[in-house]
């Protein structure tokens, strides 16, 4: 059976390794990115590339974003010769960027209107599990409109869920998010109190990832925090948005806002394009001059 035409939009830290399982796969990828550059590797493994976000949605049976944040989307989509300018009738939109639920119901609507279908499909998992086409997938959208998007799911992730109607996957999404965001601050809280009790960070982290209380987030962050490389898996700059995002949606529980308040002063700071467990260094910076905290945790870049 012949496979879907798919255009991606977004070539990013995420982008990149979920278009190039798809060429892999056997799909005829047509790909934008806002900077150009970054669609040489995978023209070079066998995509085609659009001249513009308009031509794009015209030559694909199925369209993918994946680019940072609400304003990046709502460009993509309704900015001037945006994916909506000038679509073929019948196309499926599919949103797989972390954004709110309210932005992922206007362009819902949007779509609507175009007589284009869309669908939300957000993804948990980092650059390893996007790699491996081991993400997993949280969709919203009309049931018929999942059922098209299977196939592509099947090649990008090890899971999909169809939660309900447009929004509920968004929300689903932020509250992941959330429970990540206090893993990583309990995460790099609890390293940096062990180094004032005196305990090897490696000791501490081990025993910590062979309990009850390791996870995935917990032993993937253990290997960034001994190796030293903040190079981004998932940038702090990300986490902050979707906190962010969070708050919006109403989140009003006692550990939120000073939760927010740690991430956004990270942010503010600089530690924004490093990985957000970089929030270790930023904590380190921060109770410089109120403990002997931060032993082998550098704080520079
Ligand atoms: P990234 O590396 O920062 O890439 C962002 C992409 O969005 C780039 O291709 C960028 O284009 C594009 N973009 C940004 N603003 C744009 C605009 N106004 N118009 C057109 N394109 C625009 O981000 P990422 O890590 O791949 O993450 C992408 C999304 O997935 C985010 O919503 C993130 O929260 C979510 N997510 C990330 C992870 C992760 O572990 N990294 C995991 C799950 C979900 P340029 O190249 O031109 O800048």
């Amino acid at each position: 059976m012949e496979k879907m035409t798919i255009g991606w939009v977004g070539l990013g830290t995420m982008g990149t390794p979920m278009a190039r399982n798809l060429l892999n796969k056997g799909f005829q990828v047509c790909v934008y990115n806002r900077t150009r550059e970054k669609e040489r590797e995978l023209i070079k493994l066998g995509a085609s590339s659009a001249n513009s976000l308009q031509q794009l949605s015209r030559i694909s049976e199925v369209v993918i974003t994946m680019v940072t944040d609400d304003l990046a989307v709502e460009e993509v989509y309704n900015g001037s010769n945006g994916l909506l300018a000038d679509p073929s009738p019948g196309t499926l939109m599919i949103d797989m960027s972390t954004v709110g639920t309210r932005i992922s119901k206007k362009l819902a609507k949007d779509c609507g209107i175009k007589g284009v279908r869309f669908l939300e499909a957000k993804v948990s998992g980092s650059v390893k599990p996007a790699e491996e086409g081991q993400l997993v997938i949280m969709a919203g959208g009309a049931n018929a409109d999942y059922s098209r998007a299977l196939p592509v799911f099947e090649v990008l992730g090890k899971r999909s869920f169809h939660m309900g109607e447009v929004g509920i996957a968004s929300a689903s999404k932020l509250c992941l998010n959330y429970f990540l965001g206090l893993t990583l601050q309990g995460l790099a809280e609890t390293v940096l109190f062990a180094q004032h009790l005196n305990i090897d960070t490696e000791d501490i982290l081990n025993l910590l990832n062979e309990s009850a209380l390791g996870s995935g987030i917990t032993r993937l962050k253990a290997q960034t925090i001994l190796s030293n490389d903040y190079s981004p898996a998932f940038a702090l700059k990300h986490i902050t948005k979707d906190l962010t995002l969070v708050q919006k949606e109403g989140m009003d529980f006692p550990l939120f806002s000073p939760l927010l308040t740690s991430f956004q002063r990270a942010f503010q700071m600089g530690y924004g394009e490093q990985d957000a467990i970089s929030i270790i260094r930023f904590l380190v910076h921060d109770f410089k001059n109120a403990a002997p905290f931060g032993g082998i945790i550098s704080n520079k870049n």
